[in-house]
This record gives structure tokens, sequence and C-alpha cells, in this order.
């Protein structure tokens, strides 16, 4: 089961909690001052500090949200283990469906293996 993490947008306190669909229709309030918190896809991945720019999000490699767990499954299966940015998360309006990619060895690992080879990196050409 996957950890999420969540920082409060008003007192800034962060969490890390095992992901539930259930429990988590909503994001958690916030222990600190009961506001609804955020959550933070950047903390799940050792943020952008600690990585040069990753992790980034690819608008040309996503797919559609009904997808996700068929991509997922497609990326173990070529054994690139890929997240992608779900449809519940707070940013899924612009970014459900993408994979995410945690460095830049893992980006091309997966462009290689999920094109069979011809290695383009389509966010090059954007
Ligand atoms: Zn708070």
């Amino acid at each position: 089961m996957p950890v999420y993490c969540y920082r409060c947008g008003s007192c800034g306190r962060t969490m890390e909690e095992f992901f539930h669909r259930t429990k988590h229709a909503r994001s958690p309030r916030c222990p600190g001052c009961e506001k609804r918190m955020q959550r933070d896809i950047h903390a799940e991945f050792g943020g952008p500090r600690a990585q040069g720019q990753w992790p980034i999000y690819s608008d040309a490699m996503a797919v559609h949200p009904s997808q996700i767990a068929d991509a997922k499954h497609q990326a173990d299966v070529l054994g690139v283990p890929t997240e992608f940015v779900e449809q519940d998360c707070p940013e899924a309006d612009k970014w459900a469906g993408q994979p995410i990619f945690t460095s830049q060895r893992h980006q091309d690992e997966y462009l290689r293996k999920v094109t069979g080879g011809k290695i383009v990196n389509l966010d090059k050409y954007g």
C-alpha cells in the first residue's frame, strides 16, 4: 500500500499515512489546526531539492485516468515500476494519468520499454 504525504496549507504541518481508498476519499484534517491537508507528491518522491529537478510528470506520456491501473501493471510487467498521478489527488485536474519519473534513468527506461525500443523522449519535442 502506498504512503501518501500531506501538507497543511495553513500551518505547514506534514503527515504521512498509508493510503486507504475509503478512508482517503477526502484528504485528512491537519492534527494541528483541523484544516484539510493537501497531498504532497514531491515529498513522497524525495523532493525536487534532493534530486535535482526530479520527480517530473510527463504530459506527453499521460494515460487516460481510467487506464492508470493498466498502465501501472504494464510498467511492472516491463520491469520499470512507475507511479501515476491518481484521479483522487488534489492536482488531478491537471495531472491525472501522468507517469511520475523519479530520475532520468527511470524515464529513459520507461520510454525505451513502453515504446518497444524506439527511444523518443516526447517531452523534449513538446
Ligand atoms: Zn494545520
